[in-house]
């Protein structure tokens, strides 16, 4: 396999460096794989029989990044490169992370305790030689995961890796090898013990893949899902009827598969329905009913997001995007609607709770995302925040203190004033004006025990 050509000129300026200094320079790992599909790489990985110390005093600007596993991030030109020693790793008592690394100078033995065989190929830098030990080449053509050595015992050492082989399963579209894909059954117990970020780090991955259905799939009949999202696995087999064709576990899938990729949207597009199974009823009609189950789903994201260590922010916008995905709009909706709409959304999430309906349509029997189905509703969203951007208290012709001067105490009496303000104003927009808002204000004072 010829691929040095599409090495950029920097990392073998990088690799000179090191051989100046009597060292051998590898690219390994993702890099190597993406190019041998002709895809772009999105970081370098080198490997090396330098150590630690000794990289970071053959290169100027570098971050000891985890030097006791003899990782070192050099900054080089433009580039960014994981620079690790070659190692061997013994004992892994706990399944998560290896208890002692030995550093080799065999590359060889590197490339042996790598996960897959996709994943255990390199180019040396300075000869140029492709070096593929457990033909990752062909497992490739094969289209193909496959654990290097003995999966159990692989999957035994670091329960992480059951995991990363649905990641690139997902990912690149490919089946996994019979024996590996046995043996992530009988490693849950080690997947247990595996810290949240680094299960969060390649469910992400798994979610942002061209097919994001292709890796969940995979992650349930493996039985991993069922241990980092059990909740989702309980949405097997919950039949919705009516429009939907699917069940509650693959219309999720299906709208995963349909919302663009952006963490965000794809989770909520996954996580939109969790509370389906708790709130199915029958209807009147013979069919189902699923009454309040967005407020149910909203609260499960509430609780799912930080215990896989999703950031703040992403919890908050996944959780309002469940809560209000349930709105029904037709051209009948007065202008007053569409404002409280908004505003009980919020205007910063008006975009994603329009994508996710589009996904979300597009999931009921699996059709292609039909984006001209929300167009009116944005069309007059958009004209109705042109004509009044009223949407909160802080958007009122009036302060707290504008009320305060006409004898309206600060506290919860004044908030409460300000809401009703608020109120009014979304119906008329024209009222939003200082002099008018007072004198609604001294009328409405009484209602407040005011005078
Ligand atoms: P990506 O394109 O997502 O970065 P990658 O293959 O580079 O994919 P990384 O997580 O960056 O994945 O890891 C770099 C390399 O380190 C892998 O290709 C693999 O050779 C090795 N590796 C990473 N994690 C493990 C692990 N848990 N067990 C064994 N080898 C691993
Ligand atoms: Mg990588």
């Amino acid at each position: 396999m010829r691929i040095d050509h599409l090495v950029p000129a920097a990392l073998y300026d990088f690799g000179a460096v090191l051989a100046r200094a009597g060292f051998q320079a590898w690219i390994v790992g993702g890099a190597i794989r993406n190019l041998v599909l002709g895809r772009e790489p999105s970081d370098w990985d080198a490997a090396t029989d330098a150590r630690p110390e000794d990289v970071m005093r053959a290169f100027r600007r570098t971050v000891p990044t985890g030097v006791k596993h003899g990782t070192v991030t050099v900054f080089w030109r433009d580039l960014q490169i994981e620079t690790t020693t070659f190692r061997v790793e013994e004992g892994y008592a706990d399944g998560r992370r290896p208890d002692r690394v030995s550093f080799t100078p065999d590359i060889r033995e590197d490339l042996k305790r790598r996960d897959f065989t996709m994943n255990s190929m390199a180019l040396n830098l300075a000869t140029r030689e492709f070096l593929d030990p457990h033909d990752g080449l062909g497992d490739l053509g094969r289209r193909l995961v496959r654990a290097i050595g003995n999966p159990l015992e692989r999957f035994d050492e670091d329960g992480l890796r059951p995991l990363r082989a649905v990641r690139f399963a997902g990912q690149l579209g490919y089946a996994i090898d019979g024996p590996t894909f046995e043996a992530i059954g009988s490693s849950l117990h080690r997947f247990r013990a595996v810290s949240s970020e680094r299960v969060r780090d390649e469910f992400a991955k798994i979610l942002l893949s061209a097919r994001p259905s292709y890796g969940i799939g995979l992650l349930e009949r493996s039985g991993l899902l069922a241990e980092f999202l059990p909740e989702l696995a309980a949405c097997r087999g919950v039949e919705q009827g009516g429009l939907h064709s699917f069940d509650v576990f693959d219309h999720l899938a299906a709208a995963c598969d349909a919302a663009p990729p952006v963490l965000e949207l794809r989770l909520a597009a996954l996580l939109h329905d969790l509370g389906k199974p708790g709130r199915k009823a029958g209807d009147a009609e013979g069919g189902f009913s699923f009454h309040r189950h967005e407020e149910d789903s909203a609260r499960m994201v509430k609780g799912i997001l930080p215990r896989l260590k999703f950031p703040n922010l992403v919890t908050e916008r996944v959780e309002r995007l469940a809560r209000h995905h349930m709105f029904s709009y037709s051209d009948e909706w007065t202008d007053a609607a569409v404002r409280r709409f908004v505003a009980r959304v919020g205007e910063d999430l008006v975009e994603d709770l329009l994508a996710l309906r589009v996904a979300d349509s597009a999931a009921l029997a699996g059709t292609p995302p039909e984006p001209r189905g929300v167009e009116s509703f944005r069309k007059r969203i958009e004209a109705v925040l042109a004509a009044s951007r009223v949407l909160g208290v802080k958007d009122l012709a009036v302060s707290g203190d504008d009320l305060a001067s006409v004898g309206v105490p600060k506290g919860p009496v004044m908030g409460r004033l300000l809401a009703e303000l608020l109120e009014t104003v979304m119906d008329d927009p024209s009222l939003n004006e200082r002099e008018r808002l007072l004198l609604i204000a001294e009328r409405i004072k009484p209602k407040y025990g005011l005078s």
